[in-house]
This record gives structure tokens, sequence and C-alpha cells, in this order.
């Protein structure tokens, strides 16, 4: 029996007259799934309670920052403490120091980081900076890969390999394109063809090192080394876009999990454990470039601000490796349950997960690319979404975005998860 969801309703209604589409981030109006969307009154743990009084599990997790569940009360204590003593200055504070230390300390490639306030000001920064400091223009992005919503990273390919890119929404200059190459992702050698063609321009390669945005899609053996070396080949930077794989897919994150050194990173969820965050760093040399150290602007009004401070500096510190062990013992016996059911339902399907990142792809096909993503049936990832949310499981509401499970997830809470998903499987 479907839940009632009258109160959400209304609540959207309401919120069209007043904000654009009635939601702050368009994925959240729940287009892609046919539905208006939740209003979440409350989380805890695993949990999340809507408006109507009804109960999930979530796996949206607030689209990837809540690794330790819903108002973790180490987070919120700290949040809390914090807050009585002001919510920001404008001025240093010693938190700042304790994030980018324990950033530094776990990221291998990272020596120093500028704090910001969103996964798209990391990767704007980023890019600033590489271009200042290569001297060069260009950049190399993955169809499929998001980077935020910054003008040159809002541009889709152009027709053929190594042609210019095109704007991706309308109020992007026409020639951001001519800086931006687009080629597929895990194709190193249309990477290499498009060196070949503008190698001396291109200031750097921004690449997820697990696609978190086209579903999940792990890089295939030999694509991030094979873009260390180009990028080496042509004095042009590697920027690890790290805003989601960042202390998500293992203590040391991608780039430990794969053994590769960026020479820059971008972050963002985790490290704010939910507070608005984002930062960027890597080697020293080319970090010294921003501002005050050097001549690359760069500045924000409550960039390393201290409620997001305490928060991340409370995340990372609960997030141990026995922590990541548990995560994968759980995300582990998802993906088990997910393949025996989906076998046993007799759909095509197919799974890719790295830590707790999980997806399930209504395709027969494997999923290394955006091509191959998709061929998902989405109409069927849509009946799938709402059988699981009529049975309390939430979940991300796009066949383009994983599962994330959290320290918050029980072992009982992944069971009932496989329990639904049988049901809903065998209901499509
Ligand atoms: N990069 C990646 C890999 C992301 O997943 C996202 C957001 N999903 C961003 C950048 C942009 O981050 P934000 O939404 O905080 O601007």
């Amino acid at each position: 029996m479907a839940r009632n969801h009258d109160r959400s309703a209304s609540l959207f209604a309401e919120a069209k007259q007043v904000i654009p589409g009635g939601v702050n981030s368009p994925v959240r109006a729940f287009k892609s799934v046919e539905m208006t969307p939740l209003y979440i009154e409350r989380g805890n743990g695993s949990r999340v309670y809507d408006v109507d009084g009804n109960e999930y599990i979530d796996y949206v997790c607030s689209w990837g920052p809540l690794i330790l569940g819903h108002a973790h009360p180490d987070v919120v204590e700290a949040v809390r403490e914090t807050a009585v003593k002001g919510t920001s200055f404008g001025a240093p504070t010693q938190l700042e120091t304790e994030l980018a230390l324990l950033v530094t300390e776990r990221m291998p490639a990272v020596e120093v980081v500028r704090m910001v306030n969103s996964g798209t000001e990391a990767t704007m920064s980023a890019l600033r900076l590489a271009r200042a400091y290569t001297k060069r223009n260009k950049i190399l992005k993955f169809e499929g890969c998001y980077h935020g919503h910054s003008d040159s990273l809002l541009i889709k390919a152009g027709s053929g390999v190594a042609t210019l890119g095109l704007p991706d929404s309308p109020g992007v200059p026409e020639n951001t394109g001519q800086h931006t190459l687009t080629v597929p992702y895990n194709d190193l050698d249309s990477a290499r063809v498009a060196f070949q063609k503008f190698g001396h321009d291109i200031a750097a390669v921004i690449v997820e090192p697990v696609a978190g945005n086209m579903g999940v899609v792990p890089p295939v053996p030999d694509f991030l080394e094979g873009l260390r070396r180009l990028t080496e080949h042509y004095g042009s930077l590697l920027i690890f876009d790290e805003v989601m794989t960042g202390f998500r897919v293992g203590y040391y994150s991608a780039q430990g999990l794969y053994q590769i050194q960026p020479d820059l990173t971008t972050m963002g969820k985790v490290i704010g454990g939910g507070l608005p965050v984002g930062a960027y760093g890597g080697r020293r040399e080319i970090m010294e470039l921003v501002a005050p150290s050097g001549p690359v602007y760069q500045a924000g009004t409550l960039s390393g601000n201290p409620l997001a401070m305490a928060a991340g500096v409370m995340t990372l510190t609960q997030m141990d490796q026995a922590k990541y062990e548990l995560l994968e013992v759980r995300a582990s016996r998802l993906e088990q349950g997910l393949r025996e059911n989906a076998e046993a339902a007799g759909i095509p399907y197919h799974i890719n997960r790295v830590g707790s990142m999980v997806c399930l792809f209504f395709t027969g096909e494997k999923v290394s690319s955006y091509e191959q993503a998709k061929q998902s049936d989405q109409r069927r990832f849509a009946a799938y979404f709402r059988h699981m949310l009529d049975q309390g499981i939430s979940l991300p509401p796009s066949q383009f975005e994983g599962m994330f499970v959290s320290t918050a997830h029980s072992e009982d809470d992944i069971e009932r998860t496989l329990e639904a998903n049988r049901h809903a499987l065998a209901q499509l």
C-alpha cells in the first residue's frame, strides 16, 4: 500500500511559488522518478523521517557527506559546542588547521589545502590554479563525470573525439567551450588523441577517480595510471575530483586506494560532516600560488567556517581504519544480496561497488562508461525506486547516483533493505 505523502506534496506546492522548481538543487525534485519530493523532518543514524510521519532507511545520506549517519551525537555536540562560541568570525580559527592536518595526513598527495564552501568552488578554484601554474587554458574532462556547475565544467562533448566542447546550459558563453575538451570516461585512447592534438595547451585533466555521478563506475585498469603518465609527459596537471570519493572509498581516499598521486585534489561532502564545505589541495609548490602567498585570487567570507570545520574534524576523527572495514563488510553484504536477488528475479542487472558506494544498474551489460550507464532502463529504475520507498527504503532518486552506506547502517538495516529489494524486483 502506498504511503501517504500529502504534507510533502503540499509543502512542495508552496515552495514552487517562491523557489525555482521548488528546490534548491535540481535532483531533489524527484523528476526522474516521476514523484513529488519528500520533505524530511529529521534524521537519526540510518533513518530519516518525513513530514507525513513515514520512516525510511536512508541511502542518500545527504548525497554522500553523512558517512557516520544522520545526527551523529558526537558531530552534533561538536557543532553545538562551537556554535555557542560564535558561528563565524572572518578571522582564522584553530579548527581550520586541525581539519587541514587531518586531510594532509590522510590524502597522500595533499601537502597544502585551502577550504572553500562547496565542491563547485573547489573544482572551479583548482582549475584557475592549474591554468595559472601551467600558463595554459584548456582542460580535459570526461563524459558522465560531474564537477559542479562552474562555467568551464558545464560543457558537453562536441561531435567526434577531441573536438572542442559546447555549453551544456544556457548562460554559459559559447567561447568557454573552446577551452574544455570532453572524452569518454575510462577511454585512455581518446584522452591520448586529445593530448596529441592539444597537449601543449592542456592545463589539466580533471577526473573523478571513481565516477559517482553516472551511478558508480570504477576506473578500468590503467586508466588513472595512463592519465598520470599522459599529464606528466605533456606537463599538464592531474586533478582528482574527490568531492565524492574523498574519505568515502577508504581511509586514504581514492588516491590511496589506487596508489596514484594527482597534482591537485578537490574535496567536499565527507570533510564537512554534513555542513557546507569544499576544499582543494595538492603539491606545495602549486598551492603556494594561491593568494595571499601567491597571485592566484580566491577568497570566501564563510570559508573555513567554524561549524563546518568542527563537523569535519569530528567526522574524520571518528572515521578510523576500523570504521572503513565495517563499511566494507556492510556494503559488500549489500552488494552480494542485491546480486542474488536480481539473479533470482531474472532481470537484466549490473552492480558496481567501490567501498561504501553501491549501484544497481538496470542493464544486463557491464557499465564502465556514461554511454553504457545510459543503457539502463530508467523507467524500470523509477518504478523500483517507488517500490523501495513504499517499503521504507530511501534511495537516491536517480539511476545515475549510487547508494551511500554509512557506519550507522546496521546488519539488520542491510537485511531489511535486501528483503525490500526482493519484493520490489518481484513487482517490476
Ligand atoms: N564534484 C563531484 C565529484 C561531485 O560529486 C559534486 C557534487 N555531487 C561536485 C563536484 C559539486 O559539489 P557541490 O555540489 O558541493 O558544489
